[in-house]
């Protein structure tokens, strides 16, 4: 019998009408899969059943995934590793689909460190996630709101994002004290061109550092009060950060690259 590490995030999934709801997000036949955090191997079992190419699985737990190559044998390829520390653009030589019922303590890890690598070649085609509830409406959250801040810019950039329901704390063992979302996460064709993400990055915590103060001091501190960027994208300086809207972060950042190249 499995005993479920807190450390390492370990809720698993045994509600098998959510499990047949993640695998039928996507088309999962004939695909290479990569499976984040597959545990004891539920999510796995389904993601099998739609015959996919092939499915990789990543796993950070010892017992773990000596269980699952007991449980799949050679059926998928285990990674005995850290998600944080694998290179995942180095792994495929296609585009992947992602699933991961992740470990809520580094989801937003995960997930800024994925689109803040993105090259402009995808390595995946979507991705299948569940997060805590409270994250997932931080990361789909629409300019004007509490919820909206560092992580709705980030993900929203270079990936639209679609809500596929909430999931209740009994779908879990252990019962995890929170409800669930999941979110099917595909690449844009289009988005504003940022040289580096990391000013992304940068600009967005300057300015939702203070996010119920005016937008005065950041724009400031960047933009050293440049009146001709203010006008170019139509900026109130009396605004608080919440109330800029996703496009015009992507631009003050492309803005910013102009000034400091
Ligand atoms: N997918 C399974 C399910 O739905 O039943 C388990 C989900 S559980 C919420 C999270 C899983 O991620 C656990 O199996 C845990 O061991 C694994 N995990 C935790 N931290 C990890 C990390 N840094 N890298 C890879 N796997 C990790």
């Amino acid at each position: 019998m499995i005993k479920a590490k807190k450390s390492l995030g370990q809720n698993f999934l045994i509600d098998k009408s959510i499990l047949e709801k993640i695998v039928n997000t996507t088309d999962v036949s004939n695909k290479t899969i990569l499976e984040i955090g597959p545990g004891t191997g539920n999510l796995t079992s389904c993601i099998l059943k739609k015959k996919p190419k092939q499915i990789f699985v990543i796993e950070k737990d010892n017992e773990l995934s000596i269980n699952l190559k007991n449980k799949f044998n050679n059926q998928i390829k285990i990674i005995n590793n850290d998600v944080l520390k694998i290179d995942e653009t180095k792994l495929f030589n296609e585009r992947v689909t992602v699933f991961g019922n992740l470990p809520y303590n580094i989801s937003t890890e995960i997930l800024s460190k994925w689109v803040i690598n993105l090259k402009n070649n995808f390595w995946f085609e979507c991705l299948v996630l569940m997060f805590q509830k409270e994250v997932a409406d931080r990361i789909i959250a629409e300019f004007n709101t509490s919820n909206y801040g560092r992580l709705s810019i980030i993900c929203n950039w270079k990936l639209k994002i679609k809500k596929i329901c909430d999931i209740k704390p009994e779908a879990f063992f252990p019962r995890p004290k929170i409800e669930s979302s999941l979110l099917y996460f595909y690449p844009k064709k289009n988005f504003t061109k940022i040289k580096d993400p990391k000013n992304l990055e940068k600009i967005t915590r300057i300015f939702f550092n203070q996010r119920r103060k005016m937008l005065k001091k950041p724009f400031n501190q960047l933009f050293n009060g440049d009146k001709r960027v203010l006008d170019k994208l139509n900026i109130d300086l009396n605004l608080r950060p919440q109330n800029l809207t996703l496009d015009t972060y992507y631009k003050l950042t492309s803005e910013y690259e102009n000034l400091i190249s």
